[in-house]
């Protein structure tokens, strides 16, 4: 096309890492995998056929084991996917199926994998968890692996791309993100892929721009193509006008230097001007964000996920590797405090071998098992899993009470909604203790136990739960999504997810008063939190501390300093008149302007 200049496209995805780039896109084409025919194979090649296909098998867990050997150590936790890879090759719902199919059926071995692929990854994709839908990916991942060594192709080799490019792929595997360099890969763009995937978790744990889930990049996007990637946004330019490159430009600018005085301040503590020190903490789902978390200038961890150490795997992890895990974190952070949340499950975290701990691979049953649940978000999640299911909140409690040795330990409950619930679950933390004793096993009993409040019961019966919890923990995304009746992670309703919505408000404020009274103290760990337009909000409501992912510390940090805690009493008393949220954000703009005119409406991480 002669003389036809390029127009500038601009395509949407979800936004999985922030950060800008601008570069020339290097397409990683995986084509030739999909284009398999079919043949017959005669009866007496049928044995030979099984063989190609158990040798590619071989050679596909070759390729994953060289993958981890590889691996820098602080990648450790990565590796794990990689093991499910592992595992996943030799399902019998993959590995036996695809031999059924050649010997039965006398198809050739990329045929039958095909075929094995198209019938499996539908039942994952149908599954209401997100969590679950997701590892659809690690299905084609590991068919396409052993693919490319029926069809003799090439898996996408990142480690050999010799110049600065932007990655645009289908779908990169965890196996290939975690090869990523980040002094050749500036950022990536992929079809398929979402916040929770692992992908996007190691992007964000590498700080390299992402968008995922960008339909069809792949074809509007050609090799060579100049693109902006905004991870923030969740766009892509293609083509770039020169008005778009210096606008981007400038944005990242501004970014670089938000970031490096973020960076330089990130240390100073969070004092009002009044000199009220408030403890701004870090949200944690991995072990190795531990270090960021501290360079983040966090006081602490005032939330440690752990259900990722359950979600990376295909069975339960034991007591030790558990115990290891929380170990290596409260090291890191040791003198400052670790809060170890227990297993939050299901709701939109389930996981596949949940229900049935006898089959320890990602089997079909387990997983329809444990879809059961119509309404998950309403069902066996949290700490009622862990009541259900005994043996395995005994493992975790364990692990914990071993670690609390370490360092300064705090358990925190999930999805707590009434004092039996609370009282159960002490009886269980007594339990561990007891057995540990038995077994002559260094613990530490005597940590404080802290619950969730995310279930509006609970912020109702604040004052039931204060006599019994030893602090608070409030969790907004779900208190919104469970008070406001809003799906958090539904699209078609994120309008109405309204965290400074006057029923948000007053459960906050009810939650601390009840705290205060009962002489124990209310923190944040929801993402409310971290967002910088909140916090005189927070602080008048009488919010002790903030938790909140790493990257949000210096800004939440800043914003405190800037507030004088006397002045927000006649505050929170008009704040509490206030009809609605956007009546809220107009009080705000009133008395925080500077705040409001700092942090925009675009501050807000909300889920
Ligand atoms: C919350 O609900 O606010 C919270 C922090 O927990 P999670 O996001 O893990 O459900
Ligand atoms: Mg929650």
């Amino acid at each position: 096309m002669k003389g036809k200049t390029s127009q500038e496209v601009i395509l949407t995805g979800i936004g999985t890492s922030p950060g800008i780039c601008i570069g020339k896109a290097y397409l990683v084409d995986k084509e030739g995998v999909e284009t398999v025919k079919r043949y017959t194979i005669d009866k007496d090649s049928l044995s030979a056929e099984v063989g190609r296909f158990k040798t590619a098998v071989n050679k596909a867990e070759d390729d994953l084991h060289q993958i981890m050997d590889a691996m820098p150590e602080d990648f450790r936790q990565h590796a794990r996917i990689l093991e499910t890879h592992v595992l996943l090759l030799r399902d019998k719902t993959i590995y036996d199926r695809a031999i059924e199919l050649i010997e039965k059926e006398r198809i050739n071995a990329e045929w039958a994998l095909k075929k094995v692929t198209s019938e499996v990854r539908p039942v994952f994709e149908k599954m209401d968890s997100e969590y679950l839908r997701q590892r659809a990916e690690d299905i084609t991942h590991v068919a396409d692996r052993i693919m490319e060594h029926l069809v003799g192709g090439d898996h996408v080799d990142i480690a050999r791309i010799n110049k600065r490019v932007i990655l645009v792929a289908k779908e990169l595997s965890p196996g290939e993100t975690s090869q990523i360099q980040l002094e050749r890969i500036k950022g990536f763009v992929t079809n398929r892929g979402g916040r929770t995937s692992h992908t996007g978790i190691i992007a964000r744990t590498l700080e390299v721009p992402a968008v995922l889930g960008v339909e069809n990049a792949t074809q509007k996007i050609k090799n060579d193509d100049i693109i902006i990637v905004d991870g923030k946004a969740g766009t892509v330019v293609i083509n770039p006008s020169e008005q778009s490159l210096l606008a981007a430009e400038e944005r990242r600018e501004l970014e670089d230097n938000r970031k490096a005085m973020m960076a330089r301040t990130s240390a100073i503590p969070a004092i009002t001007r009044d000199g009220k020190q408030i403890s701004i903490m870090g949200n944690i789902e991995l072990g190795e964000e531990v270090v960021a978390l501290r360079d983040h200038g966090g006081d602490g961890i005032g939330l440690y996920r752990t259900e990722f150490q359950y979600l990376s795997r295909s069975c339960f992890p034991d007591e030790n590797t558990l115990f290891e895990n929380y170990k290596e974190v409260i090291d890191v952070m040791n003198p400052r405090p670790v809060t170890i949340r227990t297993l939050d499950v299901n709701g939109d975290k389930a996981i596949s071998y949940l229900m049935d701990e006898v089959n320890p691979t990602l089997g079909l049953r387990a997983i329809r098992d444990d879809m059961d649940e119509v309404n998950p978000a309403l069902g066996l999640r949290a700490i009622r899993y862990c009541l259900r299911k005994p043996e395995v909140f005994q493992t975790q409690l364990r692990a914990i009470l071993r670690a609390a040795v370490h360092g300064d330990v705090r358990i925190l409950l999930p999805m707590i909604s009434c004092l039996e619930e609370l009282e159960e679950a002490i009886t269980h933390i007594n339990m561990a203790a007891k057995t540990l004793k038995q077994r002559n096993v260094p613990h530490k009993r005597d940590i404080p136990v802290g619950i969730m409040i995310e279930v509006p019961s609970a912020a109702i019966t604040a004052d039931i739960l204060a006599k019994k919890a030893d602090f608070f923990s409030i969790g907004t995304n779900d208190l919104i999504q469970y008070t406001l009746a809003i799906d958090r992670g539904n699209q078609n309703v994120a309008h109405l997810y309204q965290p400074l919505h006057p029923a948000i408000l007053r459960l906050v404020h009810t939650t601390c008063k009840a705290a205060k009274a009962n002489g124990i103290t209310t923190q944040m760990c929801g993402e409310m939190a971290a967002d910088p337009l909140c916090a005189p909000v927070l602080l008048g409501l009488g919010i002790d501390g903030l938790s909140m992912h790493p990257q949000a510390i210096p800004e939440v940090k800043q914003a405190i300093r800037s507030i004088d805690t006397t002045q927000l009493d006649a505050f929170v008393a008009e704040l509490m008149q206030m009809p609605s949220a956007s009546a809220v954000l107009g009080l705000l703009s009133h008395h925080f302007g500077d705040l409001v005119a700092e942090h925009g409406a675009e501050s807000r991480p909300f889920p």
